[in-house]
């Protein structure tokens, strides 16, 4: 493989270790490969033929958060997040992919109709008290790696079905201001229903057409695991599905959706992929940035703290946009947390596969929301709403979480 275009991220760390105060994963391990400056040199040293793709090194490469804090803090502005992805990929290429992932990304997330029936069979444990009496056998409890814990991370699928599936194809309005496809990324399409709801109703109120074409997952849990070939064919699907549209923006309410969508055209390398990838928008940036929000009549008396996505905050680089739109809803108070751009230790399946670092990276944001009092936790991705939902459940804190795109379609429900 070519890694040609990564080696000026291996020149340009001066090997300062800067970073590893940054690193979520060096903070609670204390291990000098953890942070971003052993990774870029382990990286290098196995592009140079020095190094063996180990158990170790697949162990290092996989704890990573990929958060992007030590890109932020470098100050050369070293990409670890990409040498991390360029080594896991290497890792499938001579390994392959363990046998659930292989299902996983080859056999449902390149089929919506296994998929559906995936999450019909999860809404059926979770609604027909399958789930109860799993949990009250203590069955989970036999398997290793935290599994009954683990099974506790899942959110109550909020409706019967796929949002995608309870939804016309092309919800019109008059007069249109402007016109958008939503891509709802899978956390949306089958355990946040009520953020798709939200946003069809936020967009409606503002007077702006809606196109719900056909959509596969956008790709980000296959590439993060090293699988780039499902990845680009979902690439190349999604931009076929998008194709021929008269848009003026492609709107996701997930910034790990967003980024990678944003990317499709370099990898694609086709002009459809291209123009595709220059109208993705984070749906907050859409609603500040490309049209006069209404703002709600009716008061909603709250206390808000925003937790900031580490995709959205370091990736698509959006921080005050879901402030300013909280800040539009009359009556509620945004407090800001310590540390609200620090990661909640998601990662997408980082907290399956270290369930027990994941909750100790958790702990700090609870801690730190806690401190603040607020009623609510807005954060504008899903994959953090289900772990930080997950920690509050666990801990019995009193906050609710949710997409701050919730909080605006209820102020203007309180208003009808
Ligand atoms: S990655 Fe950046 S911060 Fe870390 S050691 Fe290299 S130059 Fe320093
Ligand atoms: S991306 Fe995050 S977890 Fe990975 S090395 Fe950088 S700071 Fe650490």
């Amino acid at each position: 493989m070519d890694y040609s275009h990564l080696q000026k991220e291996i020149d340009h760390c001066s090997k300062c270790g800067g970073c590893l105060v940054a690193c979520p994963i060096y903070g609670e391990l204390g291990v000098e490969t953890m942070g971003s400056r052993g990774r870029v040199f382990l990286f290098s040293q196995y592009l140079e033929g020095n190094l063996e793709l180990s158990k170790k090194f697949a162990e290092i490469m996989s704890l990573c958060l990929l958060c992007k804090n030590c890109t932020a803090t470098c100050p050369n502005g070293v990409a670890t997040d990409q040498l991390v992805l360029a080594a896991r990929k290497e890792l499938v290429g001579k390994y392959g992919l363990p046998l659930i992932k292989k299902t996983v990304f080859h056999h449902l997330l390149k089929s919506n109709g296994r998929l559906n029936l995936a999450a019909r069979l999860l809404t059926v444990y979770q609604r027909t008290g399958l789930r109860w009496l799993v949990r009250k056998s203590r069955l989970l409890k036999v398997f290793p790696s935290d599994l009954e814990a683990k099974e506790k991370l899942l959110p109550d699928i909020q409706g019967g079905q796929p949002f995608l599936s309870e939804v016309a194809q092309r919800i019109s309005v008059e007069n249109p201001q402007k016109r958008i496809a939503y891509f709802t990324g899978c956390m949306t399409n089958y355990f946040f229903q009520n953020t798709g709801r939200s946003v069809l109703n936020v967009l409606k109120e503002n007077q702006v057409e809606v196109f719900l074409p056909d959509q596969l997952c956008c790709g980000v849990p296959a590439e993060a695991n090293g699988d780039e070939e499902t990845m680009l064919h979902l690439a190349e699907k999604n931009v076929k599905f998008f194709s021929g549209l008269e848009i003026d923006a492609i709107i996701t309410d997930c910034p790990s959706c967003g980024m990678a969508l944003k990317e499709y055209g370099e990898k694609l390398g086709t002009e459809e992929a291209q123009v595709f990838s220059s109208k993705v928008k984070d749906i907050t940036q859409f609603l500040m940035q490309d049209i006069e929000l209404k703002i709600p009549t009716s008061n909603i008396p709250v206390t808000v703290t925003y937790h900031d996505p580490c995709h959205a905050v370091r990736g698509l680089k959006i921080q005050k946009e879901p402030r300013e739109l909280l800040k539009k809803i009359p009556g509620l108070i945004l407090k800001e947390m310590n540390g609200a751009n620090q990661c909640c230790g998601s990662a997408g399946s980082f907290n399956l596969s270290y369930y027990q670092l994941s909750m100790q990276i958790l702990a700090k944001k609870l801690t730190n929301i806690t401190e603040t009092g607020a009623d609510v936790v807005a954060t504008a991705c899903p994959a953090c709403e289900m772990q930080i939902g997950h920690g509050v459940r666990q801990n019995h804190l009193p906050q609710k979480v949710m997409h701050p795109i919730e909080l605006l379609s209820e102020a203007y429900l309180a208003g009808d």
